[in-house]
């Protein structure tokens, strides 16, 4: 099976076995919610996310996407149509395509996993809640950090310049 750089999984190939607490590998933020991918494929895309508290990853589609969130800890509410959903430990949601869907953590950090099939498209992806940047601060993970308007996601400065957001790439 071959594993992108960067992922999770890549450690398997020297490894064989790995384990580790979400928390271990998230390095959670304040300015947006953090996602590292675990494996990925065209028709795949598995990833943990991790917020701190009060913490959003605004509504968005993908036409083209299901998905499976399991909360692995913490509690929050996912934002389907207009129906929330309240989420708590072990809970499993599905979401069929083309249902917008977002998240907002409680008044703690939470914690998901998330199994995409297949890995959405990012130019098919639409936005569907207008967002906010925050206020750049230092990062523990090193130089400075904020919110992605777009997706609610960490955004690292990159070159001193632009902010680039891990999650939906957006350059701003
Ligand atoms: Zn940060
Ligand atoms: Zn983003």
């Amino acid at each position: 099976m071959p594993h992108s750089v960067g992922d999770l999984a890549e450690v398997l190939d020297n490894l064989g076995v790995f384990s580790m607490h979400p928390e271990q590998v998230l390095a959670l933020c304040p300015s947006g919610f953090r996602r590292v991918p675990i494996t990925q494929g065209d028709e795949f895309y598995l990833s943990l996310q991790g917020f701190t508290a009060n913490q959003p990853a605004y509504a968005h589609t993908h036409p083209d996407s299901e998905e499976w969130v399991v909360v692995l800890e913490g509690a929050g509410k996912a934002l389907l149509a207009d129906n929330p959903v309240p989420l708590e430990g072990s809970l499993v949601i599905g979401r069929a395509t083309a249902h917008p869907h977002g998240f907002v953590s409680g008044d703690g950090p939470m914690t998901l996993l998330s199994i995409q099939l297949p890995r959405p498209s990012e130019p098919a992806t639409t936005w569907d809640q207008p967002g906010e940047t925050t206020d750049p601060i230092d990062c523990h993970s090193g130089g400075t950090c904020r919110r992605c308007y777009r997706c609610g996601g960490h955004s690292h400065n990159h070159r001193a310049r632009v902010f680039v957001c891990e999650n939906c790439t957006l350059e701003f």
